[in-house]
C-alpha cells in the first residue's frame, strides 16, 4: 500500500512493493476486520459453551486473516534478490496473530468495558500483531542482518496498539447501533481497522533496511507468486465462509429469539387469561368481593387452622355472620337496578371496611353477604361486630342524589358452640331468617330450633322444581268487573301450587323462591301456555274471555319472551288482543335494554300491557306515557285505606285522572267492601277486582260463575254480561 524505497546512498538495496498484492492485502485486512467484528458479537452469548466455540473459531479466523494480510504484505515486498520465508517462523508468526486475536476477542466479549481493560486489551493485541510482524520478518533469513530504524519500529508498535484500541472501541460502539444500520457502521469500522493494521505493517516495513550484498538464505523456502495466489484464495474463502456462517447463525438466533419471545408472550397472555378466569370464578362481578365458592374454601381453611390452634389448647373461636339487607327489593324495584347495584357496592365497601384484615367478606346472593370472622375469643366479640355492621348499614346511602335508608338482618353463628361445622353457613342463614321474622334491623344468635328453616326452604325448592312435571300447578282466575256495566271485563290468572303435604301454597311464598333459585322462567313458560290453552278451552265452551297473566322481571329480561308468547297464542289459536300481561310498576319502569326490547316485542305482536301494583313504585310520568300499556292497576294498599284515609283517597283520585289523561284504563285491585266500591265508582274507576266480587277460582268454577252460578262465600254479585269481551 505504501511502497517504500530504501535510499541506495546508504548502501542498502532498493525495495519496492507490488501495488496489486498490496491492494489484495488491504482487501483481506478489510474482510478480516469485518468478519472479526461479526464474530465478536457471537462470542457474547448467554450460553458459555457456544460462546467458547465462537471464541476459538473467531480467534483462528481473525488471526489467520490478520496474518494473511501481513504475509501478503511481505509478498508484495520486492528486493533485487530472491526472497523466501522459513516455514517455522512463518508458522510462529501465524500463532502470534491467532494469540493476539484471541486476546482481542476475549476483551471485546467482556460484558462491561472499562478503560483499564481497553488498555490491557489494546496492548496485548497490539503486542501480538507486532510479534507476528517481526517474527514474520525473521522468517526471511538474511545473510546480513536487517538494519532497523528504531523510531519507525516504535511508531509501528504505537500504530499496532492504537489500531487495536480503536478496533476494540469500535466494536463496543457498534453495540449501540440498531440492527438496520449496523452493516454500514461495521463496514466503516472494518476499513478503519484495515488501515490501522496495514499502517502498522507498512510502517514496520519502512523501519527495515536491507544492506547491499545481503542474500536471503531461505529463498528456496516458502514464497513465490503461486503462494500469494493460494493465500489470497484460501484466506478469502475462509473469511467469506465464516462470514456466511456467522450471518446464518445470527438469522437462526434471531428466529429463535422471536420464537421464544412469542412463546413467552403467549404464555403471559395465557397466564393473564388464567388469572382472569380464576378471578371470575372466585369473585363476585358486581362488588369484587369473594363469592360463595371462595368463602367456603376460606371457611374450610379457617376451620383447619382453628382445630390446630385448639389442639394446642388455645381457646379460639370462629364466627360466621349472615347479613341480608332489609327492604332492598322495594328500593331496587322503585329506583331501578342501577340504583340497587350502587347500594350493593356501597354496602360491600362498608362491610369490607368494618372487617379486619384476617376476616373474609363475601357476597353470596342478591342482597346476601357472609362474613367470616377469625381469631375471635367469644360470642360477645361476634355480637360486637354484628352491632357495628347494623350501625354502618343503617347509615343512609346516596343514590341518584337521593338519601336512601336501608337496614339489615344478621344471623350469627359461633364455632364450635353452634353446631356442626358443615352446617355453619346454613345455621347462620337460619338465624338470619329468625332476625327477619323478628322485624329485621337486628341480629339473631343461632339456636338449634332455627335449623329447620333453611332445610325447609331447600326442600320446598326441590319440590317446586318437580311441581309442573307432577301436575301440581294450576291457574286460578279472578274476575275484573267493569265499573259502569258490571260485566266481567276479563280475568287475572293467578298461579297455585297444590303441594301434596302442604296443600295450596301461596304464590307470595313460592314465586320469590322460584326467582331466587332460577325456576321462575320455567314456571312462567308453563303459565303462558296454560293460560292460552284455557282461553281456547273456554272459547270452545262459548266464552271468549280476556286473560291477564303476571310476568316476573326475570321473564322480561329473558330474550325471546315475546316469541314464546306469540308461539303459544298461535298454537292454541288465540287472538293476541285477548291476552294481557301484568307487570309491576317498578319492572315496567326498568330502563334496561333487555326489558325494553321485550316490552316492544310484546306490543309488536299485539299483546296488551297492564301496570300492576301502581303506586308502590316511583313512576316517571313521561316514561309512563311512552310505555305500550293499556291498563293501570291501583295497588291494593291504597284501596284498603280508601274508606279511612283522606290521603289514600286523594292519591287514588289523582291516579285515576292521570291514567285517563294518558288514555289508560284504571283497575282497582283488592276491593273487599261495598264502601270501597262506591268510592272507586264515584272516582270513575273503570274496573274493580277483589274478594267483594269473587276470589280467584279454578277455571270450571269461573265458567259456572260467569254463567250465573254464584260460588259460596262470594259477595252479592252476579256478572251481567257473559261471553263477550268488554272494553280495554
Ligand atoms: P297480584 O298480581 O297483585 O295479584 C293479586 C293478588 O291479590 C292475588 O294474590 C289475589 O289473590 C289477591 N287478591 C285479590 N283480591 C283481593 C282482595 O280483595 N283482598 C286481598 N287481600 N287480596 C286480594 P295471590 O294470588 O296470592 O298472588 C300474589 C301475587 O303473586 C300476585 O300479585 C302476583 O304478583 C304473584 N303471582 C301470582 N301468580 C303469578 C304468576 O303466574 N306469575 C308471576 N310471576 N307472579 C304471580
Ligand atoms: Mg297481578
Ligand atoms: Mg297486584
Amino acid at each position: 500500500m505504501f511502497p517504500e524505497i530504501a535510499p541506495p546512498s546508504l548502501g542498502f538495496m532498493p525495495s519496492i512493493h507490488d501495488p496489486l498484492v498490496v491492494a489484495a492485502s488491504f482487501v483481506i485486512a478489510v474482510l478480516a476486520s469485518f468478519v472479526t467484528l461479526d464474530l465478536a458479537r457471537r462470542v457474547r452469548t448467554s450460553q458459555r459453551r457456544i460462546g467458547l466455540i465462537w471464541w476459538l473459531a473467531g480467534s483462528l479466523v481473525m488471526g489467520t486473516g490478520i496474518w494473511a494480510m501481513h504475509f501478503l504484505g511481505m509478498q508484495a515486498f520486492r528486493l533485487p534478490i530472491a526472497l523466501g520465508y522459513t516455514g517455522l517462523m512463518t508458522l510462529l508468526s501465524w500463532v502470534a496473530a491467532v494469540g493476539a486475536s484471541a486476546v482481542a476477542l476475549g476483551v471485546a466479549s467482556l460484558p462491561r468495558f472499562r478503560a483499564g481493560q481497553l488498555a490491557v486489551g489494546a496492548l496485548a493485541m497490539g503486542g501480538g500483531i507486532c510479534a507476528m510482524h517481526y517474527i514474520g520478518m525473521q522468517a526471511m533469513e538474511m545473510s546480513i542482518a536487517i538494519v532497523w530504524d528504531w523510531k519507525l519500529v516504535a511508531l509501528s508498535v504505537a500504530v499496532a496498539v492504537l489500531a487495536s484500541a480503536s478496533a476494540l472501541s469500535l466494536f463496543h460502539l457498534l453495540h449501540r447501533v440498531n440492527n438496520t444500520r449496523r452493516p454500514l457502521y461495521q463496514g466503516v469500522a472494518s476499513v478503519v481497522m484495515a488501515i490501522a493494521i496495514c499502517g502498522m505493517h507498512y510502517t514496520g516495513m519502512a523501519a527495515a533496511s536491507f544492506p547491499e550484498g545481503s542474500v536471503c538464505l531461505s529463498d528456496n523456502a516458502l514464497g513465490g507468486p503461486g503462494l500469494t495466489a493460494v493465500i489470497i484464495i484460501a484466506t478469502g474463502m475462509l473469511l467469506v465462509s465464516t462470514l456466511f456462517t456467522s450471518i446464518l447463525d445470527a438469522r437462526l438466533q434471531s428466529t429463535a429469539r422471536l420464537l421464544t419471545q412469542s412463546l413467552q408472550e403467549s404464555n403471559a397472555k395465557l397466564q393473564d387469561a388464567n388469572a382472569e378466569l380464576q378471578q371470575r370464578a372466585f369473585a363476585d362481578a358486581l362488588t369484587g368481593l369473594p363469592n360463595r365458592l371462595l368463602f367456603e374454601d376460606r371457611l374450610i381453611h379457617a376451620l383447619l387452622r382453628l382445630e390446630r390452634a385448639n389442639h394446642h389448647r388455645v381457646e379460639e373461636r370462629l364466627g360466621v355472620l349472615f347479613v341480608d339487607l332489609d327492604g332492598f327489593k322495594p328500593i331496587n324495584d322503585s329506583f331501578g337496578h342501577a340504583a340497587g347495584d350502587a347500594i350493593l357496592i356501597g354496602a360491600a365497601d362498608r362491610l369490607r371496611a368494618e372487617a379486619r384484615e384476617s376476616d373474609t367478606v363475601a357476597r353470596v346472593g342478591g342482597d346476601e353477604f357472609l362474613m367470616l370472622l377469625e381469631d375471635v375469643n367469644n360470642t360477645a366479640d361476634c355480637i360486637a361486630i354484628a352491632n357495628r355492621v347494623l350501625a354502618i348499614l343503617s347509615q343512609p346511602f346516596e343514590v341518584a342524589g337521593k338519601q336512601v335508608q336501608i337496614a339489615c338482618s344478621i344471623g350469627v353463628v359461633v364455632h364450635p358452640d353452634h353446631g356442626d361445622r358443615h352446617k355453619l353457613v346454613a345455621n347462620a342463614d337460619a338465624a338470619m331468617y329468625a332476625a327477619k321474622r323478628a322485624g329485621g334491623n337486628c341480629y339473631a344468635l343461632f339456636e338449634p330450633h332455627m335449623g329447620s328453616d333453611a332445610s325447609d326452604q331447600l326442600e320446598l325448592q326441590n319440590d317446586l322444581r318437580q311441581a309442573i312435571k307432577r301436575g301440581q300447578m294450576s291457574l286460578h282466575y279472578q274476575p275484573k268487573i267493569d265499573g259502569k256495566r258490571g260485566s266481567i271485563n276479563g280475568v287475572e290468572a293467578l298461579l297455585r301450587w297444590n303441594h301434596p303435604e302442604r296443600g295450596m301454597v301461596s304464590p307470595l311464598e313460592f314465586i320469590a323462591l322460584a326467582e331466587r333459585f332460577g325456576i321462575i322462567n320455567q314456571l312462567g313458560a308453563w303459565v303462558i301456555d296454560e293460560a292460552c290453552r284455557q282461553m281456547a278451552d273456554w272459547a270452545r265452551s262459548g266464552m271468549r274471555m280476556r286473560v291477564a297473566i303476571n310476568l316476573s322481571v326475570h321473564q322480561l329480561r329473558e330474550s325471546g319472551l315475546a316469541d314464546r308468547i306469540g308461539a303459544a297464542l298461535t298454537f292454541h289459536g288465540v287472538d293476541a288482543s285477548q291476552l294481557l300481561c301484568e307487570i309491576t310498576e317498578s319492572v315496567a319502569m326498568e330502563d334496561t335494554q333487555a326489558t325494553q326490547r321485550t316490552l316492544e316485542g310484546l306490543a309488536n305482536i299485539g299483546v296488551f300491557l297492564s301496570i300492576d301494583d301502581f303506586g308502590t313504585g316511583y313512576s316517571s310520568l313521561n316514561y309512563l306515557r311512552q310505555l305500550p300499556a293499556r291498563q293501570l292497576k291501583i295497588d291494593r294498599s291504597f284501596v284498603n285505606d280508601l274508606e279511612h284515609q283522606e290521603d289514600a283517597r286523594a292519591v287514588v283520585h289523582a291516579v285515576v285522572r292521570l291514567a285517563h289523561a294518558l288514555g289508560l284504563r284504571v283497575v282497582a285491585e283488592g276491593v273487599e267492601t261495598s264502601g270501597q266500591r262506591d268510592i272507586l265508582l264515584a272516582m270513575r274507576c273503570d274496573e274493580l277486582q277483589g274478594f267483594l266480587y269473587a276470589r280467584p277460582m279454578p277455571p270450571d268454577t269461573l265458567l259456572a260463575w260467569a254463567q250465573g252460578d254464584k260460588p259460596e262465600g262470594s259477595a252479592d254479585f252476579a256478572p251481567s254480561v257473559i261471553g263477550s269481551l268488554g272494553n280495554l
